[in-house]
């Protein structure tokens, strides 16, 4: 009787226990193979996604290295990015068929092969809108930054450079009164306008491809030809998306078309300008100063020259880093990702 009651239990237990088993097994082989190539993200996004795919993660603070790519892409069906991963051609065919998406943690895509994942019928995701106005906001302090010159003065007043108030001392551009030029007139360049007529800057002038002329309404703003932009602006400031189109549009010509007094911006893409030839027209007065978020390299190298500069502010590519931004983008990312994976509609996905 009680061998009889003891087997019993023993079955059932084991019964029990081989169809959690099956189940468990069963959910990890439906689960999505998912390569992440940054642990650094918001926490409970990182979770969401462990609990949800099988997930092979590049478990450091620092960019993945391309060998990690490489070695770990075949056979994924999605890949959560950043603008430090190319992914291209060499990835794509390494990926092999299973890749449904590339959801990119950025809303710049000039790290993808648009037309690569075309072919393969790859969904791309990105992150419009929710990094809109924290990269505006940083256009503005950069920019604020560079013609007040607020560095050096904070340099000045650090290392005893500061001896009396002076009338002359550290006096630079105001923006009241101004023409500002927004070259790139989208959903960032268009925050940057509302920002810039609330400082009082009397005429906001933009160069788009396309014309965005409700658009402009808000602002007053006006479209006018690149090399307008370039001869009347007090202030440039470049939003525009990086393309094969857009590549060191800011050259050698672009810049002795501009005033020798003018401030240039960029928190766009470091691609955007050549940048030799802003060296050189910084050091020849060929304009008077530049902030730049982006460069090319980045990080940029030390002994640049741009960094011996005191009419030029950089900073390193921080434009989205605003806590909810980027907690934002994480979501967002998220989200794309699942989405397509799942089959169904992403939140944003890129549309050419
Ligand atoms: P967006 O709404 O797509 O704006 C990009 C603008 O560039 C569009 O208005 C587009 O014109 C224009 N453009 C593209 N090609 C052009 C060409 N050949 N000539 C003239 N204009 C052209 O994107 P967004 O959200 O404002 O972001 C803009 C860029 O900022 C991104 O691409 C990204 O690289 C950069 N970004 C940087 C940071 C940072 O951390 N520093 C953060 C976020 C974004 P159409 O209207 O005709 O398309």
């Amino acid at each position: 009787m009680v061998h009889l009651i003891t087997s019993n239990t023993a079955i059932k237990f084991l019964r029990f226990n081989t169809s959690r088993l099956k189940a468990f097994s069963t959910a990890m082989m439906e689960k999505p193979e998912v390569l992440m190539t940054r642990c650094d993200i918001a926490p409970n996004v990182l979770e969401e996604l462990k609990s949800r795919c099988k997930l092979t993660l590049w478990n450091k603070e620092s960019a993945a290295s391309r060998t990690f790519l490489l070695e770990n892409i075949p056979g994924k069906s999605g890949i959560f990015c950043f603008l430090t991963d190319k992914i291209d051609k060499e990835l794509l065919d390494t990926a092999g068929p299973n890749l449904k998406v590339v959801s990119t943690f950025s809303v710049g895509y000039d790290h993808i092969d648009v037309k690569e994942c075309q072919q393969r019928n790859i969904k791309i995701g990105y992150t419009p809108d929710v990094l809109t106005e924290a990269t505006a906001e940083l256009t503005l302090g950069l920019l604020l930054c560079t013609s007040r010159r607020l560095i050096e003065a904070h340099e000045e007043a650090r290392t005893g450079g500061w001896t009396t108030w002076s009338p002359s001392w550290m006096t630079g551009p105001g923006l009241g009164e101004s023409t500002v030029g927004i070259v790139g007139f989208g959903r960032i360049g268009q925050s940057v306008a509302l920002k810039v007529k609330a400082f009082n800057a009397k005429n906001i002038l933009y160069f788009n491809r396309s014309e965005k002329q409700n658009e402009a309404k808000i602002t007053g703003a006006v479209k006018v030809s690149f090399e307008e932009l370039l001869k009347q602006s007090d202030f440039i400031i470049c939003c525009c998306a990086l393309t094969k189109e857009t590549q060191n549009m800011f050259n050698i010509e672009s810049f002795a078309k501009m005033k020798r007094t003018a401030v240039f911006i960029n928190t766009s893409r470091g691609g955007l300008v050549d940048q030799n030839a802003l060296v050189d027209a910084l050091e020849n007065g060929t304009i008077r100063a530049a902030g730049l978020d982006v460069t090319v390299p980045e990080p940029l190298p030390l002994d640049h020259r741009l960094f011996k500069m005191s009419n030029c502010t950089i900073l390193p590519h921080i434009g989205s880093a605003t806590i909810e931004a980027r907690t934002a983008m994480a979501k967002l990312t998220l989200d794309n990702l699942m989405n397509a994976l799942e089959d169904k509609p992403m939140p944003a996905q890129l549309k050419l």
